[in-house]
């Protein structure tokens, strides 16, 4: 099951290499979301996995698509109701 075995070893030890396990990413540069497994090695780089793109390296272009990279877009839902938790009884801080 692992697909890393056919590759050669500048592959393997490419710094931009997609994790393993692989994971959901996402490409700066076609802003596409798809499992890192999809990548490819072709012509010395890792290439994002979306046909056509010329994004490349896992780090460089294409990151967790769950990471902080993404984080400002992905979360608009802020679970913040707007209430601190102050529940400052004023008539009772003497005791
Ligand atoms: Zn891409």
């Amino acid at each position: 099951m692992d697909d890393y075995e056919d590759l050669p070893h500048e592959a393997l030890d490419d710094p931009f290499k997609p994790p393993h396990p692989p994971r959901k990413v996402r490409c700066l540069h076609c802003d596409q979301t798809y499992m890192s497994s999809l990548m490819k090695w072709q012509g010395g780089l890792w290439r994002c996995g979306i046909p056509g793109c010329d994004g490349a390296g896992y780090g460089f272009d294409v990151f967790d698509a769950d990471g902080h990279m993404f984080a400002e877009e992905d979360e608009e839902e802020f679970d913040f109701d707007g209430e601190f938790d102050l529940d400052i009884d004023l008539e009772s801080t003497e005791e």
